[in-house]
């Protein structure tokens, strides 16, 4: 078959099954088309898209200032490595560090990637700076994390299936039960080599916990008075996903249009990756003040990809497009109502126990064990009614529509939702 032909739903589903790696395991819905918060299938069914690509489509699918920029630079220079300078990187950087206010940027491609710079850049700072002995840092992570698949990464998770058997692991990470205060002052108390604390700022991969008001803030403080840095992955919150233009801003007022990107909890390193695109390309970074960020010296660290032209001039077009439409804003306003309207509908429900999140990033828990495919089989039906999402673990749904979507389109997929629920009803 030629590579024009356009394919049934099931012969491209049969041919991934049968060339590709099994490692996800997709809702069958083949996709071929996404406009704004629509996709298309291959057979020309619309959906709303309630994933967002894990929140990198923020921007909606296929935004023309996205597009355009990508297309512009595609066609001018795409890749000269870090052999040599290119003429848009720096004004990415500029653009990105103004806009989260740190002082310089370390540019990747993936999240995984962004997540290992950090905890490289935190190692060589703890060495360093704070003068732990060599080979001898810690740094703490949080029970039921998710920071991506590297060896590294994997070996301070505690997912089975993402572990299992991927052995030996890598050493120096002490996990502490999420939203627990005690927890982290009592691991920051008895360990001395303590060099960083890495934390999701609401876990999302875990099922969308939001942790408890204040938390973020008290473990800063803490990291502050032990001098350890705290290192926020944004990776999934970040980039007004939460109704803010991060979920470290926490009540700041930077959900308004002129977000100058005042976090009221300040990371000492912020980890950026997915809508740092808008999903039109891998790109990630790092971001931290000088005082840690110079530690990293030519040769230390690298990617051939990282802070190519193209990857530059998206990522610039991809945060003008937050502020331009005041995303953040609209995650705020749209989270709240669907959060509203869906708390109405689950006073009434057997099949749903409760909704929870923060703007435009939720979840609802389904009254099923975590082994029943009662989640499965109400994606489905979600899909054969027009709306696509993904259990995360087996009885949470996640809900995370791109962030141009209007408040008549949000109210149109809350009715989709409860419908199909209904049809679960005991
Ligand atoms: C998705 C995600 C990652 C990993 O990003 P990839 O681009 O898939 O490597 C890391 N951290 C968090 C919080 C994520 O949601």
């Amino acid at each position: 078959m030629a590579v024009l032909d356009q394919l049934t739903s099931q012969q491209a589903i049969d041919l991934e099954n049968k060339y590709g790696a099994h490692n996800y395991h997709p809702l069958p819905v083949v996709l071929s088309r996404g406009e704004g918060v629509y996709v298309w299938d291959v057979e020309g069914k619309k959906y709303y898209d309630f994933l967002s690509a894990y929140s990198a489509v923020n921007q909606g699918h296929c935004h023309p200032k996205i597009v355009d920029a990508m297309t512009n630079q595609a066609q001018t220079l795409t890749l000269t490595s870090r052999a040599f300078y290119n003429d848009m990187l720096g004004k990415f950087e500029k653009f990105a560090t103004e806009t989260f206010n740190f002082d310089k940027l370390l540019p990747m491609n993936t999240g995984a990637e962004a997540v290992e710079t950090a905890l490289k850049l935190c190692r060589k700072w703890a060495y360093e700076v704070k003068g732990i002995h060599e080979n001898e840092a810690q740094i703490i992570v949080c029970e039921n994390n998710f920071h991506g698949r590297t060896t590294t990464i994997i070996s301070f998770s505690n997912d089975p299936v993402a572990r299992k058997n991927f052995g030996p692991y890598t050493d120096g990470f002490i996990k502490i039960e999420y939203d627990n205060l005690q927890a982290l002052e009592d691991a920051l108390n008895s360990n001395n080599n303590v060099a960083g604390f890495l934390v999701e700022p609401i876990q999302g991969e875990a099922g969308v916990y939001v942790p408890s008001e204040g938390y973020l803030a008290a473990a800063k403080a803490l990291c502050e008075k032990h001098n350890v840095l705290f290192i926020a992955d944004e990776v999934q919150t970040g980039i007004a996903r939460t109704g803010r233009l991060l979920a470290t801003c926490g009540n700041c007022s930077c959900a308004d249009k002129h977000c100058s990107g005042t976090p009221e909890v300040k990371p000492d390193i912020l980890i950026l990756g997915k809508a740092l695109s808008g999903g039109a390309y891998p790109v990630s970074a790092v971001l931290a003040n000088d005082d840690i960020m110079n530690v990293i010296k030519p040769g230390n660290h690298g990617s051939t990809f990282g802070g190519n032209p193209v990857a530059a001039a998206i990522g610039m077009a991809a945060l003008e497009v937050i502020k331009d439409e005041a995303l953040a804003h609209n995650a705020d306003e749209l989270g709240k109502v669907f959060r509203t309207e869906m708390s109405k509908y689950i006073e009434n429900s057997s099949i749903v126990n409760a909704v929870r999140g923060k703007g435009l990033l939720n979840a609802i828990l389904i009254n099923d064990s975590e082994e029943s495919d009662t989640a499965w089989n109400i994606c489905l039906r979600l899909r054969d009614n027009g709306l696509l999402a993904k259990p995360t673990h087996g009885n949470i749904i996640r809900f995370a529509p791109p962030l141009v979507m209007n408040k008549e389109q949000l109210l149109d997929c809350v009715s989709i939702i409860i419908s199909t629920l209904q049809e679960f009803e005991a």
